[in-house]
């Protein structure tokens, strides 16, 4: 489990799932074999199992506690969701721990922040509680983004399958219990943290920026996938909506990140996870954070 601070934030990762799961050049479509490999020698060796060609990706939620308030960032795949395929039918149990190795309870979240609304960044803002499903954290404000949620509400009413059933068990019910702010895409929570929006990957995809003392940091969700995409940043992957705007974003996001001190948090980096971006001509390099 990962853990910094940002200044008067405490940071800590729960991880949900952890290894080898995809092939470079099935992710990124426009990818070339070649690049793919010379990038990769220049990368940390956790992030790429060589043996079976397949990029290392981590499924995690990040828990941040300042000195006001407790906050989740994604919420991963979740439990007893229906229909989400074998390839998400991995053991939940380890984030249920790794929640509770926090010293947390469900009660004691204030926030729960999804950078967008897909299936690995949603699942445990619910849970199945006799036969209903039922917002995990009771005392939790659960902010989405209107545009992403109206979007996918929309694709729900057309009958998609999924994700039609994700919006209807892990982000209807909650605003349903009353516990959802439907905010703009650069909504700010306080002076400290707020949004901002990164569409592609999802049509309201956003980022979440934290400052606190002078120091700072931003969780990009699924801006990107895999470090690769600092070095090809056209390089959109497989699930991007619109692949030219997720394109535009991300480099809108690394070229305001480059050669600072701002701590980018990707969700689904391996290892460390969070790391600092420097400039190389038209590529970025990430450094993580340790390595
Ligand atoms: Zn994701």
């Amino acid at each position: 489990m990962e853990r910094f601070s940002i200044g008067d934030v405490e940071v800590a990762s729960i991880v949900e799932r952890d290894g080898a799961w995809r092939n470079p050049l099935v992710m990124y479509p426009s990818a070339e074999r070649g690049l793919v490999d010379e990038h990769l020698r220049g990368l940390p060796d956790f992030v790429y199992d060589a043996a079976q060609d397949l990029l290392v990706i981590t499924y995690q939620t990040f828990v941040l506690r300042t000195p006001r308030h407790t906050i989740l960032i994604d919420t991963c795949v979740g439990e007893d969701k229906p229909n989400r395929g074998d390839w998400l039918d991995y053991p939940k149990q380890p984030w249920l721990d790794g929640f509770a190795a926090l010293g947390l309870r469900f009660e004691d979240i204030d926030y729960v922040f999804c950078t967008h609304l897909h299936v690995d960044h949603c699942g445990w803002n619910t849970r199945l509680v006799d036969g209903l499903w039922v917002p995990t954290f009771p005392n939790a404000k659960y902010i989405f983004g209107r545009r992403e949620y109206e979007f996918w509400a929309a694709e729900s009413e057309k009958g998609a399958d999924p994700p039609g059933d994700v919006w209807r068990d892990s982000c209807l019910p909650v605003v349903e219990a009353g516990q959802a702010l439907l905010v703009d895409d650069d909504h700010a929570l306080d002076d400290s943290i707020w949004l901002t929006p990164t569409p592609g990957h999802t049509p309201g995809h956003v980022c979440v920026n934290l400052r606190s003392n002078g120091q700072r940091a931003v969780f990009t969700g699924d801006l990107m996938h895999h470090a690769l995409q600092c070095r090809e940043p056209d390089w959109y992957s497989c699930f991007c909506w619109d692949t030219a705007m997720s394109n535009r974003s991300r480099r809108m996001i690394l070229e305001s990140v480059t050669d600072t001190d701002t701590l980018v948090v990707p969700c689904h980096f391996p290892g460390t996870t969070a790391g600092r971006v420097v400039s190389d001509g038209d590529r970025f390099d990430y450094r993580f954070r340790g390595a």
